[in-house]
C-alpha cells in the first residue's frame, strides 16, 4: 500500500473540505469515516435543506460566533463564505439566499451538498475508507499515523482530526476526537449543549406544542432580574418547552440546570399604548362577544385559550364590560408572556457541542496543534461555536480548508 501522507479522521463537512483541499495540493490523502456513508449529520442539517453558510461579511461572521470567534479571523480570511460558494458552484451546486442571509442549495436538498463535496474528494484523488480511528500514533513529538479499532495501523506524517462534536450521536459524532486529542496532552474545554431547546416549568406549553411564532422579541433574565440575552425572530413551542432559532441562540448563553426567566413580547412592533389602541379597536368590533371569543384578529388560534386564562379576565365576560385596568393587564401579558426556564435539553439533542479542544493549543493560521507536530484540527471538535444561520457549517468548511491547505 502506498504511504498515505495525510490522514483525515471523520467525513463530515470539515473532514471532506480538508481532505479534498490537501488532495488538490498533490498530497496522498486517506479519509477515514466510521459510518457507511459520508456527511451523515450534514444530511439532517437545516431540516434536510442544509443552511450551508451566511452571506454576511467577515465581521458579521465573527459577531455570530459568541465562543472564540476571533480565533477564526485567519481561517475566514483564507477561506471565506464567498470562497465556499465559488467552490460549491464549480462543483455543480446551485445555491439561493434566504431571509437573514442564510444560504441553501437551490434544490432544498442537503444530499446535493454532500454530493458536491464527494465530487471534490473524487476529483482530488482522495482515498475514502470505512473505519474507526481509535488512536493517533505519535513518535518523538510528531505524528506517525493512526490506529483503527480493527487493530490495523495506517502510517502518515499529517493527521487532521475532524470528528465533530458529541451531539446527535447517531450521526457518528460521538466525541471521539476529544479523547484522541486529550491522549496527546490537549486540554478539552468542558463540553455542554449549545443551540439546544429549553425546558420550562409551566404545564400550559404542552397545549401549544407545534405552534410557531414568527416575529416575536424574547428576553432572558437571571432569577435576580439581570438581562442575559435578547433577540427577535422565530420560536416554537414543544411538549417540554421552547425551541426555534431565537431560543436556540439564547441557549448558548445559559448554564444547564439553572433557572431563568423568559419573557416573550408577542407584539414587538407595537408599543403598549398602540397595542392598547389596537385592542380597543378589536373590542369595539367584537363588542357583542365574550372575551374568550374576541381575540381572533390578535393572536394565533392555539394561543388564545392560554392567553385568556393568564389574562385574569373572566373568559365569559362581555367585551364591552372589560375595564381599562383589565385591558392594561392584557397588554402587559402580550408584551411579556413569562415562562420559567428550568434546564437545557441534553447534549445529545443539541445542534452543536460547546467546548472542545482549546483554541489556545491550536495555531489559528494553520489549525496545527501547538503540542504535536503534524496534528491538525478542523470543525466542531475545536472549542468554537456559533448561532444558527449557517455559521457552524462555515466554521467547519473554513477550518477544514485551512487544515487541508497547510498540512
Ligand atoms: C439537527 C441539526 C441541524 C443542523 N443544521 C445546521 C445548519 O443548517 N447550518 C449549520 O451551519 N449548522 C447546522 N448544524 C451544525 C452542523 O451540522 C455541525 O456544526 C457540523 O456538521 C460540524 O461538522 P464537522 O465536520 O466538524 O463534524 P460532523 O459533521 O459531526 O462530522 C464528523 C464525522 O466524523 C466521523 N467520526 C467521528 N469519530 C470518528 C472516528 N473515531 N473515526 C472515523 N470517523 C469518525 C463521524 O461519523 C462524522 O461523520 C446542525 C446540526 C444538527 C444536529
Amino acid at each position: 500500500m502506498a504511504r498515505a501522507q495525510v490522514i483525515v479522521v471523520g467525513g463530515g463537512p470539515a473532514g471532506m473540505l480538508a481532505a479534498g483541499t490537501a488532495g488538490r495540493r498533490g498530497l496522498a490523502v486517506t479519509l477515514v469515516e466510521k459510518n457507511e456513508r459520508l456527511g451523515k449529520k450534514l444530511l439532517i442539517t437545516g431540516k434536510g435543506r442544509c443552511n450551508i453558510t451566511n452571506i454576511t461579511d467577515l465581521d458579521g461572521l465573527i459577531a455570530n460566533i459568541p465562543v472564540n470567534g476571533r480565533f477564526l479571523y485567519s481561517a475566514f480570511t483564507q477561506f471565506s463564505n464567498q470562497d465556499l460558494l465559488t467552490l460549491l458552484q464549480r462543483l455543480g451546486l446551485k445555491t439561493k439566499v434566504e431571509r437573514g442571509g442564510r444560504v441553501f442549495p437551490a434544490s432544498d436538498r442537503s444530499v446535493d451538498v454532500v454530493r458536491a463535496l464527494e465530487k471534490y474528494l473524487t476529483e482530488n484523488h482522495v482515498r475514502v475508507i470505512r473505519g474507526e480511528v481509535s488512536k493517533i500514533l505519535v513518535e518523538a513529538g510528531a505524528v506517525s499515523g493512526v490506529q483503527l479499532k480493527s487493530g490495523e495501523t495506517l502510517p502518515a506524517t499529517k493527521v487532521i482530526i475532524a470528528t465533530g462534536g458529541c451531539s446527535y450521536p447517531l450521526t457518528g459524532s460521538t466525541g471521539d476526537g476529544y479523547r484522541l486529542a486529550a491522549e496527546h496532552g490537549h486540554t478539552i474545554t468542558p463540553l455542554k449543549p449549545a443551540l439546544v431547546p429549553l425546558e420550562v416549568r409551566e404545564e400550559w406549553v404542552r397545549e401549544l406544542q407545534g405552534l410557531t411564532l414568527k416575529n416575536v422579541a424574547i428576553k432572558l433574565l437571571s432569577t435576580e432580574g439581570q438581562k442575559i440575552y435578547s433577540d427577535f425572530g422565530e420560536m416554537l413551542f414543544t411538549h417540554f418547552g421552547v425551541s426555534g432559532p431565537v431560543i436556540l441562540s439564547a441557549s448558548t448563553h445559559l448554564r444547564p440546570a439553572t433557572s431563568y426567566r423568559l419573557l416573550i413580547d408577542l407584539k414587538p412592533a407595537l408599543p403598549p399604548e398602540q397595542l392598547d389602541a389596537r385592542i380597543q379597536r378589536d373590542f369595539q368590533k367584537y363588542a357583542r362577544k365574550i372575551f374568550a371569543n374576541a381575540l381572533d384578529d390578535l393572536l394565533p388560534r392555539k394561543l388564545i385559550p392560554v392567553v385568556v386564562r393568564l389574562a385574569a379576565i373572566p373568559p365569559e365576560k362581555q367585551v364591552s364590560q372589560i375595564t381599562k385596568e383589565e385591558r392594561g393587564n392584557l397588554v402587559a401579558l402580550l408584551k411579556g408572556l413569562a415562562l420559567e426556564i428550568t434546564d437545557l435539553r441534553p447534549l445529545s439533542e443539541a445542534i452543536v457541542t460547546a467546548g472542545g479542544v482549546t483554541v489556545k493549543e491550536i495555531q489559528p493560521a494553520t489549525m496545527e496543534s501547538k503540542l504535536v507536530r503534524g496534528l491538525f484540527f478542523a470543525g466542531e471538535v475545536i472549542d468554537v461555536n456559533a448561532y444558527t444561520g449557517g455559521y457552524n457549517l462555515q466554521i467547519a468548511f473554513s477550518t477544514g480548508y485551512v487544515a487541508g491547505n497547510n498540512c
